[in-house]
């Protein structure tokens, strides 16, 4: 009573918090980040040109060199590119202007928990779809969600995380006439765009309510920058840059993501190694007592067959290999998910998975 606490909001004090545990080991294969560093050329120019930051004044508030090096990459314009920090904040941004009180936002689970837990701290209702056994999406179901929960706001994470699977791009595309049809705004999660072989971008319209998410997080290698974006109509790009903080995104990451795009070479070639060792990651999977996700990501959802889940991941980290323990989430029981590392960090992975096994 008497301890000088303040009570929060009744519905944040029943909520927990968004955690992903790390550990101090060897091999981390838990956070889904890229096995090697952006080039060395983007380092040394970040450096230099920070020289030249004027450190008194705000950022260019709209982000314009920047968005307009991203509308470039995209082949499309600058008032239809919205940059935040991090997806995440594209994401939070999405609910503040298009969800709240009142309002729903609707998923299809099992998916990134980070959309319904943002939808909550907004203030949002959340109405939970479910996916196949196999993890895919059906259209009835996309159909019965629109149509018993009527939401302002439908998430598809196309590859999935945490299961990596790929929504076909005609199953996106139909879900995004029936988004538009029911009035809600669809919002396709491409974290792990480049590592699959299709993309929602090319759906983009300004008459379509449509919005790709993109993140500098995964492909190309700046988890530590802090930089997201969408691409959208222009008319939802107006409402998210209404509800940020003025000066959001600091010079510094601007600075780092415009760069970062001369550079783009790099990044494809990256993630071309990195779906090589997918691939080898994936047949080494095939040879062991575990049943697999078809992935488009960099990294693979897996359910040791005759072991408890969390005892897998506990013997792993025992010979210093850490993975994303998903065995007690829903719809997950006994799954666990690891990234693609280097060629070194995934034999290591492997042969501690056959030992535990
Ligand atoms: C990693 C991830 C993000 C990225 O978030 P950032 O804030 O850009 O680091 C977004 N969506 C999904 C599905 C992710 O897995």
């Amino acid at each position: 009573m008497s301890d000088g606490r303040v009570a929060p909001r009744d519905d944040l004090a029943l909520m927990a918090g968004y955690h992903s545990p790390q550990l101090d080991v060897a091999v981390r294969l838990n956070t889904n980040e890229s096995p090697e560093e952006p080039p060395a050329v983007w380092s040394e120019e970040l450096a230099s040109a920070l020289g030249a930051v004027e450190w008194r004044r705000y950022p260019d508030r709209e982000a314009r060199d920047l968005r307009t090096a991203l509308a470039d990459l995209h082949g499309t314009t600058v008032d239809r590119v919205f940059a935040a920090n991090g997806s995440n904040e594209v994401l939070q941004s999405v609910l503040l202007a298009y969800g709240g009180a009142g309002r729903t936002a609707a998923t299809f689970e099992p998916t990134y928990a980070l959309h319904g837990h943002l939808a909550r701290i907004t203030g949002t209702a959340v109405a939970q779809g479910e996916r196949g056994p196999d993890f895919t999406l059906t259209l009835d179901e996309v159909d019965r969600v629109l149509a018993d929960a009527r939401p302002h706001v439908v998430f598809l994470c196309s590859p999935d995380n945490p299961t990596g699977v790929v929504t076909p791009p005609e199953v996106v595309a139909a879900v995004a006439d029936r988004c538009a049809a029911a009035g809600a705004l669809l919002v396709v999660d491409e974290a792990y765009g480049q590592f699959a072989p299709s993309t929602a971008l090319d759906l983009v319209a300004d008459d379509r309510p449509l919005l790709v998410t993109r993140t500098f997080s995964k492909t190309w290698a700046m988890a530590a920058g802090r930089l997201g974006y969408a691409v959208a109509p222009p008319w939802v790009v107006d409402e998210l840059a209404k509800v940020v903080l003025p000066y959001h995104l600091d010079a510094v990451t601007q600075l780092a993501g415009r760069l970062a795009l001369a550079h783009e070479d790099a990044m494809v070639a990256r993630v071309e190694r990195i779906v090589a060792e997918r691939e080898r990651l994936v047949a080494g999977l095939g040879g062991l007592a575990v049943t697999q996700w078809p992935t488009g990501a960099n990294f693979v959802l897996f359910r040791p067959e005759a072991r408890d889940g969390a005892a897998v991941w506990q013997g792993l980290v025992d010979r210093g290999v850490l993975v994303r323990d998903c065995s007690s989430w829903p719809r997950l029981d006994g799954c666990l998910r690891v990234t693609v590392g280097t060629p070194a960090e995934n034999d290591r992975f492997l042969s501690a998975l056959e030992e535990v096994l």
